[in-house]
């Protein structure tokens, strides 16, 4: 049974997995090894619930409920020695990732679940780093976690029944709805979703459309939620470098390679929503479109 929850890593998708479990009745500790990534992510959690708050759709007695069960943790071994499952959420490359597995192998209590929220790396690798592999899975959260439906649940080959199980069991406390998919580089979902979205920065390269142009056809004839573009700029165009340079490598097809565009984006600090830039710009708080740069 889950009782205390440990989040690793305190960004976009840490901060929005810790407030679900704190919300969810988990007592949940939030680590980051930076102490401003700490500070963020405790902050935009606030400011969801405050914006609850003024919408009417939280109670300021709920908010006092969930903070209590939320502690902000600069010590990774404190925020996991009583953890019943670790979510770790820290930037998509390998060798951080299995360096961290590996380190919660030591720290975690022997019965303890250790999840990987990874866009696309391969569970199976990270499990055997963490050296108790039918304890590890994947539990691939969407962005913005409190808003999103689905848990995308991913077996390594060592995941033990067990472990499955108490995974899906978390989903459906928190309110997601789970699938459970094999560990095939890039999954169920980010396998087509970032060849949707580098095919789009080509295609703005190549002229075919202005980006909102190109976001309103699949908006309106595909009835997407939301164009391409702008969802590239609010996962972080990074974040999707990592996963198409991953899927390249892992699947051996060039035709998962970031286009150059994209390269050159994240090479200036175009990270998307999150820094204020990406393929528009959001430095008004609204999109507008913006000049390329050269690649
Ligand atoms: P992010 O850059 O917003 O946040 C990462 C956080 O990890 C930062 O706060 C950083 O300070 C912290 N960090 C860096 N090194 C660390 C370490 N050694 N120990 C602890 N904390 C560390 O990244 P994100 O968008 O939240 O992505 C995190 C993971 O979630 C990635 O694997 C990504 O592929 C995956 N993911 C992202 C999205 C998305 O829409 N952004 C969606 C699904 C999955």
């Amino acid at each position: 049974m889950v009782r205390t929850v440990a989040v690793i890593g305190a960004g976009t998708m840490g901060a929005g997995i810790a407030q679900m479990c704190s919300q969810t009745g988990w007592k949940t500790n939030l680590f980051d090894a930076f102490p401003e990534g700490l500070e963020k992510g405790m902050a935009t959690i606030d400011a969801f619930w405050d914006k609850g708050i003024a919408r009417g759709k939280t109670t300021p007695e709920q908010k006092l409920e969930w903070s209590a069960n939320l502690h902000a943790i600069s010590d990774l071994e404190e925020a996991v020695s009583q953890a019943d499952l670790v979510i770790e959420a820290v930037p998509e490359i390998v060798s951080l990732k299995h360096g961290i597995f590996a380190q919660l192998g030591q720290m975690a209590p022997e019965h303890c679940i250790l999840a990987t929220n990874t866009s696309g790396l391969s569970i199976s690798d990270i499990a055997e780093a963490s050296g108790r592999g039918d304890k590890v899975i994947g539990m691939h959260f969407f962005n913005p976690v409190p808003l999103m439906k689905l848990l995308e649940l991913i077996r390594a080959d060592t995941t033990s029944d067990e472990t499955a199980a108490i995974a899906e069991s978390v989903g459906a406390a928190m309110g997601k709805t789970t699938i459970m998919v094999n560990d095939i580089a890039g999954f169920a979902t980010s396998r087509l979703g970032v060849v949707l979205g580098n095919e789009a920065i080509r295609m703005l390269a190549e002229g075919v459309a202005s980006a909102s142009d190109i976001d309103t056809a699949m908006v309106l004839g595909y009835r997407h939620p939301m164009g391409p573009l702008e969802l590239t700029d609010l996962v972080g165009l990074d974040v999707r470098q990592h996963i198409l340079n991953n899927l390249a490598e892992v699947h051996g097809d060039e035709k998962y390679r970031p286009h150059p565009l994209l390269n050159a984006l994240v090479a200036e600090g175009s990270l998307g929503k999150k820094s204020g830039k990406g393929l528009y710009d959001w430095s008004s708080g609204e999109k507008s479109e913006r000049d390329m740069p050269d690649y």
